[in-house]
């Protein structure tokens, strides 16, 4: 069976002398695996719509085993992903906990456009550190992780003074902070910045100045809701890390000023 569908490249893995095994999420049937024959030579049609990250029309032939990937018409390459050293380590994670994260053939629509719109805001230029947290958070419920961000997980309260609970996963407000010895207290600005992360569009997060420190703060939370619920372990993370403990790898670049949370 024959099929065109839209879908973004997540991995693409050399095969044998000539050939490659590309993992790509569809918008129309989720995430599958096929087979590319020849596209590992520069010359082929298929090279350069399997490479990671292009967005484009895959022609798919479907049987017994693993598909073949028989046509690609890029949309987008997405080259400032290519071309940039930190927006390609950032994507790079985006795919992974993606990838990792789903199953072969499961059709999320939420997911697919997700991906799109996080690896298109990079591409754009936009704080790929932000659009990766964004991505972090979006991706919980996914994991199979629903945390309790607009009230109180505990009494339902939706007001008072809040801390964050890995024990309840979300919210816990002052009258119920006995419960969590470990809670994380946060400042109203934090408590409204998760819940935006957690629910507004992409673009929103996407323009938001966000301080370093702040980046840092929402890191430490979802990440360890990750370690603790999901435990999955990427490999583009360790490579993150790096890069965020070593800037002065990256080439310098005109930043957007700061400007407060
Ligand atoms: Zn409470």
């Amino acid at each position: 069976m024959l099929n065109k569908w839209e879908g973004i490249i997540l991995k693409s893995m050399p095969y044998g002398e000539a050939n490659k095994i590309v993992t790509l999420y569809t918008r129309e049937a989720g995430k599958m695996t096929a087979m590319a024959r020849g596209a590992k030579k520069p010359a082929s049609r298929l090279a350069a719509v399997t490479q990671t990250f292009t967005y484009g029309f895959y022609l798919l032939r479907s049987g017994r085993g693993m598909g073949t990937l028989e046509q690609g018409e890029p949309i987008d390459s997405m080259r400032h992903i290519r071309e940039d050293l930190e927006a390609t380590a950032y994507a790079s994670y985006i795919v992974e906990l993606i990838d990792r994260l789903t199953e072969d053939r499961g059709a999320s629509p939420n997911v697919f456009g997700l991906l799109h719109d996080a690896l298109h805001a990079i591409n754009e230029q936009y704080d790929p550190e932000a659009i990766s947290l964004f991505v972090e958070w979006k991706m919980l419920p996914v994991a199979g992780v629903h945390p309790v961000l607009h009230q109180c997980a505990n009494c339902g309260s939706t007001e008072g003074e809040f801390a964050f609970s890995f024990q309840e996963i979300g919210f816990l407000c002052h009258r119920c902070f006995q419960i969590d010895p470990y809670l994380i207290r946060i400042t109203p600005t934090q408590l409204r910045l998760i819940r935006t992360f957690y629910t507004v569009p992409i673009e929103q997060v996407g323009s938001l100045k966000l301080k370093k420190a702040t980046k840092q703060f929402m890191k430490k939370i979802v990440r360890t809701v990750y370690d603790e619920q999901v435990g999955v372990r990427l490999k583009s993370r360790s490579f993150l890390d790096q890069l965020e403990r070593t800037p002065e790898l990256l080439p310098q670049k005109e930043k957007p000023r700061d400007e407060g949370e």
